[in-house]
């Protein structure tokens, strides 16, 4: 159990007009330690709470004059002050076995801890989920979570998951429900195992079982050259053309039943099959955007210029993995200080993105100049393939700094190369770089559509990031002569 140590204070709030500083240690609140921030923002919810902090080697007691309601206005360094609940499953296709050796020691870490899926999205697959857990959940209102169900099938859950409690668990998930719980469920689909029958199995028994779940997101296999798995492997063509057919098949069957689709195919598959993506309508709001689902219609909407499509923080690092760390995926993309340089504007410019951003955003920029007046040069993709994981990993927040830099090194000095923050955590790529140590000066870019035109926009006299009538956004950018 670690303290919360204060990171920051609000000018004039109730925590600085008490005294309190960055650096304090908050040891209890009203007589009660807290566990988590959870517990901390109940806790100082409250009217005049009395802090016991710890600030250097002196221990002081300060009552903080608030309302009930009110926010304190202090900030702490870390979302859980005791120890994160650590998976106890060993799945084939779990993304941190596949990672290489000598990455951030953060990035090894497997939770599963219904605290960050309340936190953070981080699916659970509740295996250590507990009846205090629930009772928690349920009285402090702990919703949406978000819960990783792969099969309904006892077996093939347990199987999957090399757990027997994977048989067992998602009664949880039934009592989370029953408690009116929001929860948002993930199916990680594995060719040859849980795809095909077995997935048909698996959505006829969420509709069957489960029918209050919020949404099931159906996601592919990630498979990077470092598994050791020799069961797992990437869909082919057909295989992604058939989980997409099944998924619209249950939207329909779902949509007579509740009136609502339910389940959702991730945006790969239909990178994967080769066919479009489904209207911006079938994604009902984009509840899963974090997830992949509707990423790139959202993207393509708000690049556009409809920023009703864009839907706040972007899909992080390890957003399709269970059991993220905190710190790997959700921290600052960009630090203060290191969001990249401005590039020469008026000139070329590139945009770097993954493979799979590449075959998003290549219809998006097609024709596109960097002028009004197409006097200026074609806005062109850099796509980097990701030589450091390799295997199927093609999306853009798995990029690394190393293979951004070796795509950079052959391309010309003097034009803008455009890099979205997704690629980034605390200014960091994956492997630790830094965009100062690429070969070429790079502008960080939020990695949705309507930042990207922003910031296309911006050497034509727009401040990045002003608002702008949807109506307004085709004319401003030249189309390429
Ligand atoms: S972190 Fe997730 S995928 Fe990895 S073993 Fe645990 S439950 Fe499975």
């Amino acid at each position: 159990m670690s303290a919360p140590r204060v990171v920051s204070v609000a000018a004039a709030s109730p925590a600085q007009r008490a005294g309190l500083r960055v650096g304090d240690e908050l040891l209890a609140i009203d007589g009660r330690v807290p566990r988590d921030v959870i517990e901390y923002r109940l806790l100082v919810d409250e009217a005049d709470p009395q802090l016991e902090i710890r600030r250097g080697h002196d221990e002081v007691s300060v009552t903080v004059d608030k309302t009930a309601g009110e926010a304190l206005g202090a900030e702490v360094s870390s979302a859980l002050f005791d120890r994160v609940r650590t998976c106890d499953n060993h799945c084939e296709f779990c993304f941190i076995y596949q990672l290489p050796k000598g990455m951030r020691r953060s990035l090894y870490l497997k939770d599963d801890d219904y605290r960050l899926s309340f936190l953070y999205g981080n699916f659970t697959t509740l295996t250590r989920f507990t009846e205090l857990d629930l009772e928690r959940v349920l009285s402090e209102g702990l919703s949406p979570l978000f819960v990783s169900i792969h099969s309904t099938d006892p077996a093939l859950r347990s199987r999957m998951l090399r757990n027997v409690r994977g048989a067992t668990s998602l009664r949880w998930l039934r009592a989370l429900l029953d408690g009116g719980i929001e929860v948002h469920g993930q199916v990680v689909v594995c060719p040859g195992v849980n795809d095909g029958a077995a997935l048909e199995t698996t959505l006829a028994g969420v509709l069957d079982e489960y029918p209050e779940l919020a949404t099931v997101a159906c996601v592919p296999l990630g498979v990077s050259d470092y598994t050791t798995e020799a069961a797992m492997r990437p869909h082919t063509e057909d295989e992604a053309a058939a989980v997409i057919d099944t998924v619209e098949q249950w939207q329909e069957l779902a949509l007579g039943a509740l009136g609502r689709r339910l389940v959702y195919a991730a945006d790969e598959y239909y990178l994967i099959a080769g066919r479009p993506f489904p209207a911006a309508e079938r994604y009902d709001g984009f509840p899963q955007h974090e997830n992949g689902i509707g990423m790139a219609r959202a993207f393509a909407a708000a690049f556009g210029g409809d920023d009703r499509a864009a839907s706040g923080v972007q899909p992080g690092f390890f957003a399709w993995v269970d059991g993220a760390p905190a710190a790997g995926y959700r921290a600052t993309r960009v630090a203060p200080g290191t969001g990249g340089s401005p590039g020469p504007t008026g000139g070329p410019v590139a945009v770097i993105t993954g493979e799979y951003g590449a075959m998003v955003l290549g219809p998006l920029l097609a024709g596109l100049d960097s002028r009004p007046d197409g006097d200026g040069a074609p806005i062109r993709l850099l796509p980097v393939r990701n030589a450091f994981f390799g295997g199927n990993i093609a999306v853009t927040g798995l990029l690394t700094g190393v293979d951004v830099a070796r795509a950079l090194a052959g391309q010309p000095e003097g034009h803008r190369y455009l890099l979205p923050d997704v690629c980034l955590s605390d200014g960091r790529f994956l492997d630790g770089m830094t965009v100062g140590e690429l070969p070429r000066p790079v502008e960080v870019v939020p990695a949705d559509g309507l930042s990207l035109r922003h910031a296309l926009e911006a050497p034509l006299g727009r401040p990045s990031g002003a608002p702008r009538p949807p109506e307004a956004v085709p004319v401003a950018l030249g189309q390429s002569r």
